[in-house]
């Protein structure tokens, strides 16, 4: 049995300190996760660079663990419905299981959550972040099994895959038949688009920049009808012309830091059409909103925040019935030790031509 684990404390703008860390005891309603990987994302760069204003340093950060369960107390297991050995997904949100979005299970907007990658490790236990070989499992904590059959390195895309689930058919409401457009295509574009496939969409259109030409292929083999070069492409004429003129039903935009996208979105989607909003925007303006258009076309759009726990088991279960050729991903896992690397391949100034699926291997 180990009695400490490494690591990785950020502790200021591209800075990643190694540390090993005594592992905390686990009593009757906890546990403690042995991290396989720890998926990331555009919040992950953000985090690491120090651009995220409401995030304290000295926190080890990744909020996208998958692992193995090494110890759990008896009533966690018992409600956990786990044993040592499992493999598990980890929610990010750690609820407080008492508030009224709670009761609703809207755990997502807890208004006294915590968040794993976030916390500081002061916290008592502190580890609490998914860049490390263990993970301290608090009593709120939601997990969600996962097959060991899944590869590890392909583990990771759950996250995206939730993502996909719950804002194409949930929020979205894409069904048989639909035409839906992505705008956006990194890995939740991607997720995005072949989950609308999957629902049964009659056409989906993806869109990315002139550098994104890898990503937008690999979206073609998995199955998207049409994709967009925005540099080179004028996006509502295109989705006219592709459509014929009827224009989507649907419209996600998964697009970060980039607010016209909005107005791109207003301009594609169908009267009665709905749009989902993803992509945080930097808080910026949308230059050249037509409010107007919302009304007159009788849109819905929707703004959605991480993502309800029953769209994990549909996301988990897609991985692990190996319908889908998710290895065209090419995923990739970085030990802790090149993690600043990882976090270049994943922002795109990396060796990896897509980095779609990237992750950390603490263990490793
Ligand atoms: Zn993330
Ligand atoms: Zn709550």
């Amino acid at each position: 049995m180990r009695l400490t684990g490494r690591a990785l404390v950020h502790t200021g703008p591209n800075r990643l300190e190694e540390r090993e860390f005594p592992l905390p005891a686990i009593g009757d309603d906890a546990g403690l996760l042995r991290v396989q990987r720890c998926g990331l994302c555009g919040t992950d760069v953000e985090q690491v660079r120090g651009d995220l204003s409401w995030v304290p340093m000295d926190v080890i950060p990744g909020h996208e663990p998958v692992g193995v369960i090494e110890t759990v107390g008896d009533s966690a297991a018992a409600r956990w419905g786990v044993q040592p050995g499992d493999r598990v997904v980890v929610e990010a949100f750690v609820p407080c299981r008492r508030c009224e979005y709670c009761a609703a299970g809207q755990f997502s907007s807890c208004p006294a959550q915590i968040q794993l990658g976030f916390v500081p490790v002061s916290h008592d236990p502190p580890l609490l972040g998914g860049f490390a070989e263990y993970l301290y499992l608090p009593a709120n904590a939601t997990l969600h099994k996962m097959s060991s059959e899944v590869a590890p390195d392909l583990a990771p895309f759950y996250n995206a895959l939730t993502c996909g689930v719950d804002w194409v058919t949930h929020a979205g409401g894409v069904s048989l038949g639909s035409t839906v457009v992505v705008l956006g295509c990194g890995p939740r574009g991607i997720a995005c688009g072949l989950v609308a496939k999957a629902a049964g969409a009659a056409q989906v259109i993806m869109t990315g920049l002139t550098a994104d030409a890898p990503k937008l292929a690999i979206a073609r083999e998995l199955g998207v009808d049409a994709t967009i070069d925005v540099e080179q492409q004028d996006v509502s004429e295109c989705v006219c012309a592709l459509t014929a003129g009827r224009l989507a039903d649907v419209v996600i935009d998964v697009v970060p830091r980039v607010a016209t996208t909005l107005t791109d979105a207003i301009e594609i989607t169908r009267p009665r059409g709905t749009i989902v909003i993803a992509g945080m925007k930097g808080n910026g303006a949308v230059p050249g909103l037509r409010s107007d258009q919302l009304v007159l076309k009788a849109l819905t759009v929707k703004g959605v925040r991480g993502k309800r726990s029953s769209s994990y088991g549909l996301a988990i279960s897609m991985l692990e019935s190996s319908r889908f050729p998710l290895e065209r991903l090419a995923p990739r896992a970085y030990p802790l030790s090149d993690a600043l690397q990882a976090i270049e391949d994943q922002a795109g100034n990396g060796t990896d031509p897509a980095g779609l699926c990237i992750s950390i291997a603490p263990g490793e």
